[in-house]
């Protein structure tokens, strides 16, 4: 059987910069440290229940990143696929680095976000790592 593929679902978080690190960690992630093992898919064809979609996610791993506590890829990825691999939250990765204050701006986003995105993406690339890790176990 192929290689299950980690889909990373950022939440459309677009007027503060939490939503900003969620979408800068998926391109770091999806990109760069985790390049041919991730794909990103967008959250709005999740929303409106779009059904190749959610079959693709039913069969591959799939992860979280949301921008505050509505959790709105999380929760409509409960919804509509039934499942989620593993969940992150931007605003704890800004909690956990004090000294790295996310500006305001999100165009363009500051240095200490794009600090605070990769910490994040290593973060999501290893869970990456262990999702593909466990699967090749459980097979
Ligand atoms: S989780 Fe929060 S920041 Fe992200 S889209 Fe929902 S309301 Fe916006």
């Amino acid at each position: 059987m192929a290689e299950k593929k980690v889909y990373i679902i950022p939440c459309s978080g677009i007027g503060k910069v939490f939503g900003s690190i969620g979408r800068e960690t998926t391109y770091i992630v999806v990109n760069e440290l985790a390049r041919g093992k991730t794909e990103l898919e967008c959250l709005p064809l999740i929303v409106k229940g779009k059904k190749e979609v959610i079959e693709k996610l039913k069969e591959n791993n799939v992860i979280a990143i949301d921008g505050c506590p509505l959790k709105c890829s999380y929760n409509n990825l409960m919804e509509q696929v039934g499942k989620v691999d593993a969940q992150f939250m931007t605003t704890n990765i800004v909690k956990d680095n004090r000294d790295l204050k996310p500006e305001p701006s999100i165009i363009p986003i500051g240095e200490n976000t794009k600090a605070l995105s990769r910490k994040l993406a290593e973060q999501v690339s290893k869970k990456v790592e262990e999702l593909i890790e466990d699967d090749k176990i459980g097979e």
